[in-house]
């Protein structure tokens, strides 16, 4: 089983093991403040080919490559004016560019895929610091069986995870809940390629310019952005008016819903119809709902705006038809 390492009592010995663990080419699951990633020295070749070895990943997709900050992100990834001004305004945090690649980048090809691009995040906290110890970016996934809910709390990670990996940093519950926002600058237009944990409207805010949504919904932009993701055990249903006796409803806002004291269980994203706190809560509360051994799921009607946006985008792709 993995060893767990709590940062709140032992940050010093957690960055140290953390660190020692990735140099010898092994698999660390770490805090974010968006969801728990799967960490492997993104310039080690065997350390990558474990990621996909352990996620039960069907292809090899690109992977996010975590940068201690803006200076070690710049020696990997060109840079246009554009993208340089997103990563001032908001890195760290839950934002990821996908820039080219640089001729001179270390960065393995199974970690980009093959690709001449690099998608680039800078994280909070306990992430960037441990990669500014460690000094090489981390390829980082969410850290979970792939195809399954993402793991938003230690606990989650060591549940499906614990038996393959060598240890799991214990940072609390992820602050924001969902991945970051990709974005991709092309012809000084910002493209949105996935919902995140920065709202477009935040970015159109702090620019002054639109970001493009996807023009025909359901082609695949970032590549391994599969439709059917997130899928919990039960059946997912949306956007319900009545519930089915026994089955587990998550509502949002508060709202009563026709039937819902035949409900399984029931439990509120945010009472309160705050999205932040209801991103904070999606994750947990599909695991919590599954455990329950309901075999569907119910969701209320989530609000499309702001972190809206990405928390609708995790729910269709838990409700998307399976291939597996
Ligand atoms: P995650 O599963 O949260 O680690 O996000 C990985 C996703 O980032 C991939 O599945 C792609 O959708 C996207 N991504 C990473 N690198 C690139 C790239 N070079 N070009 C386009 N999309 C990328
Ligand atoms: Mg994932």
């Amino acid at each position: 089983m993995a060893q767990l390492i709590s940062i709140d009592r032992a940050r010093q010995s957690a960055i140290a093991e953390a660190s020692a663990v990735l140099g010898d080419g092994m698999l660390v699951a770490i805090p974010t403040e968006t969801v728990y990633g799967l960490a492997a020295d993104a310039t080690n070749p065997q350390a990558i080919t474990r990621i996909y070895e352990t996620k039960g990943r069907p292809r090899f997709n690109p992977l996010i490559c975590h940068m201690a900050d803006l200076e070690m992100a710049e020696r990997h990834a060109a840079f246009d004016p554009l993208s340089r001004k997103l990563a001032d305004l908001f890195w760290p945090g839950p934002l990821t560019l996908i820039l080219p690649l640089k001729a001179e980048s270390d960065i393995h090809a199974l970690a980009t895929a093959g690709l001449d691009t690099v998608g680039i995040r800078v994280p909070r906290g306990f992430a960037g610091e441990l990669i500014r110890a460690f000094g090489k970016p981390l390829a980082a996934p969410s850290a979970n069986t792939s195809g399954r809910i993402s793991a938003t709390s230690a606990a989650h990670v060591e549940t499906d995870l614990g038996g393959l990996i060598p240890l799991i940093i214990d940072g609390g519950a992820c602050a924001v809940g969902v991945e970051s926002t990709i974005l991709k600058v092309e012809d000084g237009r910002i493209k949105l390629l996935r919902p995140g944990g920065i709202p477009a409207e935040a970015i159109e805010r702090a620019t002054g310019l639109t970001v493009d949504r996807p023009t025909e919904p359901g082609v695949i932009e970032a590549p391994g952005m599969l439709a059917s993701h997130y899928a919990p055990s039960a059946s997912v249903r949306l956007n319900v008016s009545t519930v089915r006796p026994g089955e587990a409803l998550i509502l949002f806002g508060g709202v009563r819903i026709a039937g819902m004291e035949t409900a399984g269980l029931t439990l509120d994203l945010s009472p309160a119809g705050d999205l932040g706190e209801a991103a904070t809560n999606l994750f947990g509360f599909m695991k919590q709902a599954d455990a329950s051994g309901a075999e569907s799921i119910a969701f209320s009607p989530v609000p499309f705006h702001g972190l809206g946006e990405a928390i609708n985008d995790r729910l269709s792709r838990a409700a998307a038809p399976r291939d597996r």
